[in-house]
This record gives structure tokens, C-alpha cells and sequence, in this order.
């Protein structure tokens, strides 16, 4: 049986595009399109301009809101939000119940403020992914392994909280002694280097921004 393609929606909430956030929607984008799945960026102040920024296809910008793109109980009841304050956590029978997944365009903040909320009130169905806090795009990795894969989540090895050594070795972190690292304080997927699983660029710009600070930045 030909699997179903799901669509999955990052819902973009903060008000400007950061750089973080690009290289997580592009790798969002990438990993949708290599396995099957649909990609829509929506809620955009100017599709036109993030085109520019992220180089993506302009069909995959929305301005309109999610809640425009499934205005109607029906449409909504497709549509299931990822959210760390979801009754249940996710499961790959999910991956039948829903034919889109819903996340918040939002950078991860410690601690957590909640900010998915404001895709709740809206009434989507929520689904958690365990407890701890995920960036945008391990969320919907790890959406991807479950629904796709059908994998459970106690089924996927996790790194949380890791400390990411910013050493030449890495290939992005020119420049830095071997050695230096930055703790993140978010779970992600452990690659098969062993490595949490981040998207391409993500070193480069902790090198480039360490300075600033990680903790005012996330
Ligand atoms: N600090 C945040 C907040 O204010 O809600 C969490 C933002 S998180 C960086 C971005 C998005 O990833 C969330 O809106 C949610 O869709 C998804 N996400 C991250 N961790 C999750 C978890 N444990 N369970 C479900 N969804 C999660």
C-alpha cells in the first residue's frame, strides 16, 4: 500500500526570521521533501521577502494563517498540533488519524513560555513528544520517524541537553579550539555518528555566536 503523504505546517509566531530559524525551516523543508511529505511555512508577514531569505518554493510560503488554511471543525479536526502540553504523547497510529501535523515557528526558550498556546486556543487536537523541550525541527523530525516510520517514541535513541564542541573537526567550527563547547538545553535525535542530529549551518552560527551569549539567543 502506497503510504499516505502528510502535510506538515510550521506555523511561523515569532515576529522576526532569525537565522536559527532559517536553517531549521530549510532543514524541515529538505527532510519533507527527501521523504515524501508536504512542506507549508505559513503565517508569513511577506511570503515574497522569506522566498529571498530562505530560498524556498514560493508554493511551500503561506501568508495566510493556519487557522485561514483549515477554517472550517472539519478541516481542523485533520490537523493535529504539536504541543509540550499535549494530553498524550504521539504514536505511529497517528500517523492514520491525522493528515497534517501543526508546529510552532518558534525559537526555543528557557525556561519554556508557552508559546504554543497560542496555536491551542485555536482548537487543534494536541499530541506531546515525551516531555522535554525540542527545537522546531527535531519536533518535526521526530514527527516524521513516528508517522512515517512507525516508529514509537521509546523506540528512538535521544540526546538530551547536549554539549556541542564547536572543534575544527566538525568541519563548520573553523577557528575554535578543539575542546570549546556550548550546552544546549534541548533533546534531540542521536545520528548515526552518534552525534545530535541539528541542521547544516547550526554549528557555524553557535561558533559565530557565542560571544552573544546562547542563553539570550534560543
Ligand atoms: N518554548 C516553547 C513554547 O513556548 O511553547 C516551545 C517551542 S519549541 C522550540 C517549537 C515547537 O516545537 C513547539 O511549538 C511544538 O510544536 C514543537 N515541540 C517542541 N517540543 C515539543 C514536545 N516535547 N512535544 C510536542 N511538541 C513539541
Amino acid at each position: 500500500m502506497a503510504q499516505k503523504q502528510h502535510t506538515f505546517i510550521v506555523e511561523h509566531l515569532d515576529p522576526e526570521l532569525e537565522e536559527w530559524q532559517s536553517l531549521e525551516y530549510k532543514a524541515i523543508h529538505r527532510e519533507c521533501q527527501d521523504s515524501g511529505a508536504k512542506f507549508i511555512l505559513s503565517g508569513l508577514k511577506d511570503a515574497g521577502a522569506v522566498q529571498k531569505q530562505l530560498d524556498l518554493p514560493i508554493e511551500t510560503l503561506q501568508e495566510q494563517s493556519v487557522e485561514a488554511l483549515y477554517s472550517t471543525p472539519e478541516a481542523r479536526s485533520r490537523v493535529c498540533l504539536l504541543d509540550p502540553k499535549g494530553e498524550r504523547d504521539i504514536g505511529p497510529e497517528d500517523g492514520d488519524l491525522f493528515d497534517v501535523f501543526l508546529f510552532g515557528g518558534i525559537l526555543g526558550d528557557e525556561p519554556p513560555r508557552d508559546r504554543t498556546g497560542e496555536l491551542r486556543n485555536k482548537g487543534f487536537v494536541g499530541r506531546r513528544l515525551g516531555p522535554e523541550q525540542m527545537t522546531t525541527d527535531t519536533a518535526a523530525r521526530v514527527t516524521r520517524i513516528v508517522v512515517q516510520q512507525r516508529k514509537r517514541l521509546d523506540e528512538i535513541e535521544f540526546i538530551d541537553r547536549p554539549d556541542i564542541e564547536l572543534s575544527l573537526e566538525n568541519g563548520e567550527g573553523e577557528g575554535k579550539q578543539p575542546g570549546e563547547s556550548v550546552s544546549m538545553p534541548f533533546k534531540y535525535v542521536k545520528g548515526e555518528d552518534g552525534k545530535p542530529v541539528m541542521p547544516e549551518g547550526m554549528v557555524r552560527l553557535l561558533v559565530d555566536d557565542m560571544d552573544k551569549g546562547i542563553g539570550d539567543l534560543l
